[in-house]
């Protein structure tokens, strides 16, 4: 039975905090869009392999002190290509090794294509209390050009069942900038999301790499990408729609139900450890950021063999200017800005002098404030956030 409050949870301040991330390199098939690392198609069998390599690398983690974690979060990928009896071994493995608390947040991401109602109550019973569906778009022909495995039908069958299911803890992904996308269509993606009641709505900029399909179609001339002014529209639309309608703007990107901000991503952006478990899933760990291996036929037959997944080291940050630095990058996208005081006891240093002239000169722009002792970006400075962002940076 699961017995997990949505909201409700209490996390001991002074106890090392450390969030599980589990990455599912896996999909139904490459959207047009993307270019993360994930297997769009893939022979009978190699997803149980993967989950009994998981499992291994999971049984062989040395945890070295005691700490607690308060946050799991299976992404990918589409993790509900999962069955109900892999999650449940995935879940039971976890809780063996980390001993996670009732009120651990257990998030899994969803497509909306994989996710019958049978698979929700055997996902919940397996322990599972938050879920985040990729819908991405209400609109057929948008979610053709992005080239989703799903229909709009399908979106509103599966948050169907979340709600007869009793999830009361779910997000919906959504995109904007999208080839071809006019104000009213973006109007009518953000009012549907809002009718489907979720706790959480996250909207994200469609962001291109060359390589991707669609960035190939749209250079041939077949779409065309909304200007920058249209997308700054269509964020400060979308932000507006969703305060008006009782959503809490708390991160650049995110939006929430009082008391259903994602716990897990809290972690990321309080700049606080987390482990990452399967292949190309990211650690970050004592001032280090590393990732294990992107391929899964790789990971597989290491951890077949006994081994621990190849890790590469991303970045080092061994001086207390290093790390402050990074989490001002990721705390001035909490919309609550930084507490200033809080931020000088962890780091020692004091924000307000060592970056006084970036500061006086966002100030004066009004991109930037300070006030009742927090640093944060104004409204004004959300949509150009990684230009003042990458400032800070030492
Ligand atoms: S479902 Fe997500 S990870 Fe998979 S191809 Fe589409 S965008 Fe990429």
């Amino acid at each position: 039975m699961n017995s997990f409050q949505p909201g409700c949870y209490k996390v001991e301040d002074k106890a090392r905090k450390i969030g599980i991330y589990v990455h599912i390199p896996f999909c139904l098939r490459k959207c047009s869009y993307c270019d993360f690392y994930s297997l769009g198609s893939f022979e009978n069998g190699l997803l149980e392999q993967y989950v009994k390599a998981l499992i291994k690398e999971i049984e062989e983690i040395e945890l070295k002190e005691d700490a607690i974690f308060p946050t799991v979060y299976i992404g990918g990928g589409t993790p509900s290509l999962l069955s109900g009896s892999q999650m449940e071994l995935l879940l039971k493995t976890l809780n063996r090794k980390f001993n996670l608390r009732k009120d651990t947040e257990i998030t899994v991401e969803a497509n909306p294509a994989t996710l019958p109602e049978s698979r929700i109550s055997h996902f919940y019973n397996a322990g599972v209390n938050r879920f985040s569906l990729g819908v991405q778009s209400f609109d057929n022909f948008e979610l053709e050009v992005l080239g989703r495995t799903h229909t709009v039908k399908e979106v509103f069958e599966t948050v169907d069942a979340l709600h007869r299911s009793g999830i009361k803890n779910f997000n919906l992904d959504i995109i904007y900038g999208i080839p071809d996308q006019t104000v009213k269509k973006w109007e009518n993606n953000i009012k549907k999301a809002i009718e489907c009641n979720p706790s959480h709505i996250s909207m994200y900029l469609l962001q291109l790499d060359e390589s991707t399909p669609l960035a190939k179609r749209i250079t041939e001339g077949k779409f065309t990408l909304p200007d920058e002014e249209m997308v700054s529209d269509f964020y400060y639309i979308g932000t507006e729609y969703l305060e008006n309608s009782g959503f809490e703007h708390y991160e650049l990107s995110n939006f929430c139900r009082p008391g259903f901000v994602c716990r897990h991503n809290m972690i990321y952006w309080h700049a606080e450890e987390y482990i990452g478990l399967g292949a190309g899933a990211v650690s970050y760990l004592e001032g280090r950021r590393f990732v294990n291996i992107a391929s899964v036929y790789e990971y597989i037959r290491r951890l077949e063999k006994g081994l621990k997944p190849l890790q590469e080291e991303l970045e080092f940050m061994n001086t207390s200017e290093m790390l402050a630095a990074d989490a001002i990058i990721l705390g001035l996208r909490l919309c609550r800005g930084i507490n200033l005081l809080e931020f000088k006891m962890r780091f020692g240093i004091d924000i307000e002098k060592k970056y006084k002239t970036i500061i006086e000169k966002y100030e004066k722009e009004k991109l930037l404030e300070i006030k009742n002792g927090y640093i944060y970006l104004t409204k004004k400075g959300y949509f150009i956030s990684n230009d003042i962002l990458c400032r800070f940076i030492v």
